[in-house]
């Protein structure tokens, strides 16, 4: 039953019947952060639980991009959050702080624990390529993995691909990008260094602040606490672009480290604009270049900078980091007002914590110079934190029933986005979406019909702390 074309050149599938591989109550798409959060949630709610993910092991863009760091202070943590934190701790595989670092190889391991321990099945390396929907309803899903092109059905789906790639092929309406021109913050490829001595790289630093982030937060030179984090080498920058070493939209080069006594460090550093994580062209094309500006880089960082002058390229991250592409349209949009504001929601599912400068671009705008001396969060401003809530209204498409969204695509504005594209929120959202979908599935109720006060009282049984808004205030000091 394969395509064919025919004599004007179309080419066509034949209508095939699809075989149903597995029934679960709930679905969840996306094995990263929200992901493994929901069905951990839905997990321990009874649900029966199966998480769909493209890549061969769970994390996500917290894993797979290379990431290293929960943005959200670990003090303010609670419920399942804190629980996988004190996991990863207690393995050695995470450092508590006002963020959490953590080693992303042991937090792979730590999230199929807490899968198996719930009782929720995985399926790695499947691509979710379609949905079956009926009168409007989402009844399951399409995949397509080594075994062929099979279908899961459910009763309740969470999409948390990220990318809201569910949703979309449900036909539920969203905004990709900038709401006034659909631009998207830039795409980065993660790669690490080995070979730095960073003692001397700390001493350098220490001697020309100048040439760096005044925000504390983006420069840490902690290595007896294992935190390594510098955001500047503004001059060195242009000097390397003056001598043709480095791409024109390049202003800055910034590492982060784990375990920086091994004389191993991240590098966050390359950036492509105008690129769309929907489309595959583009995600080859932000691959590409971005592996030049690797090579760049690393150069760069060699000839210039004290402390690399043995460093080399150790490896890349399995796949380039995309910031932003759809966000679903829910029953209520977020805005960045309402976050800074500390808008308190009846139907408050969810609360993070994380550090931001308002009405900035969230250190990656869209139109890049980011890091340029244009660039006054970057060069000058130091962030606030900032304690807020999101609405279950923000995890339920306006327009499909039977779905629930968690992390990076709930119903949020661009400018909110800074805020909840982080794994703080992509995690309080993933517990939320997971216990409204075990109730729901349980109730034989569209995920719309709730009782949101039902999924309140389940959260704070999962420890979660609804309450943190009304405690601290929006902005409360670090
Ligand atoms: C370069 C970079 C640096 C960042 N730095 C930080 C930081 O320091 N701290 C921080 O807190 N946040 C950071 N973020 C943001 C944060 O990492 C992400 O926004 C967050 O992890 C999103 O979580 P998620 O669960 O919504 O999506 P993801 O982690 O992207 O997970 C989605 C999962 O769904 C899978 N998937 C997608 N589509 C399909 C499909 N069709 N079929 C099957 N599976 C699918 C993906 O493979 C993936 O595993 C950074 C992001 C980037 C790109």
């Amino acid at each position: 039953m394969t395509a064919s074309i025919d004599a004007a050149g179309r080419v066509c599938e034949p209508l095939r019947e699809l075989p149903v591989a597995r029934k679960v109550d709930v679905l969840v798409v996306g094995g990263g952060i929200s992901g493994l959060l929901a069905a951990v949630a839905a997990g321990r709610c009874g649900a029966r639980t199966l998480v769909v993910e493209r890549f061969g092991s769970l994390g996500g863009t917290g894993t797979a991009a290379m990431m290293n760091l929960f943005y959200v202070p670990y003090e303010m943590s609670r419920g399942l959050v804190r629980e996988l934190f004190d996991r990863l701790i207690a393995r050695g595989g995470a450092i508590p702080g006002e963020f959490v670092v953590y080693d992303p190889e042991l937090y792979k391991v730590t999230a199929l624990e807490m899968l198996a321990e719930a009782q929720v099945d995985v399926l790695l390396h499947t691509l979710v390529s379609d949905v079956v929907m009926d009168d409007g309803i989402i009844r399951g899903i399409v995949i397509e993995n080594k075994s062929g092109r099979q279908v899961i059905l459910s009763r309740v789906t969470v999409d948390a691909s990220g990318d809201a790639d569910v949703a979309a092929r449900a036909g539920a309406r969203y905004i990709k990008g900038r709401e006034a021109d659909g631009k998207m913050r830039p795409m980065t490829l993660i790669f690490r260094m080995g070979g730095v001595d960073v003692p001397r790289l700390v001493e350098y630093v220490k001697k020309h602040p100048e040439d760096f982030s005044p925000d504390p937060l983006q420069c840490m030179l902690d290595i007896e606490h294992h935190m390594i984090r510098v955001f500047g080498f503004f001059n060195l920058v242009e000097t390397a672009k003056a001598n043709g070493e480095l791409w024109p939209d390049c202003y800055y080069f910034r590492v982060e480290s784990v375990l920086p006594e091994r004389g191993v460090l991240t590098v966050n550093a390359t950036r492509v604009y105008g690129v769309d994580g929907t489309k595959a062209e583009d995600l080859s094309r932000a691959e590409i270049e971005t592996r030049h500006q690797m090579i760049q880089l690393a150069a760069f960082a060699a000839k210039y900078i004290p402390g690399f002058e043995h460093a080399f390229i150790l490896d890349s991250a399995s796949t380039i980091g995309v910031r932003e592409t759809r966000r679903i349209r829910g029953e209520y949009v977020v805005t960045e007002d309402d976050i800074v504001a500390g808008r308190h929601y009846d139907d408050v599912v969810a609360v993070d914590a994380n550090q931001q400068n308002p009405h900035q671009q969230g250190g990656h705008p869209p139109d890049g110079k980011e890091g340029g001396p244009q660039d006054v969060e970057a060069r000058e401003l130091i962030a606030r934190m900032f304690v807020y809530e999101i609405p279950y209204r923000a995890l339920v498409a306006a327009d499909v029933e039977g779905l629930l969204v968690a992390g990076r695509c709930i119903s949020v504005d661009h400018h909110a986005d800074v805020y909840t594209r982080n794994q703080g929120c992509a995690m309080v959202t993933g517990v939320a979406a997971g216990v409204a979908a075990a109730l729901a599935s349980a109730a034989g109720q569209s995920p719309r019909q709730v009782d949101v006060n039902a999924v309140q009282a389940r959260l704070r049984g999962l420890g979660a702390d609804l309450d943190l808004l009304r405690r601290l205030g929006p902005s409360p000091a670090m």
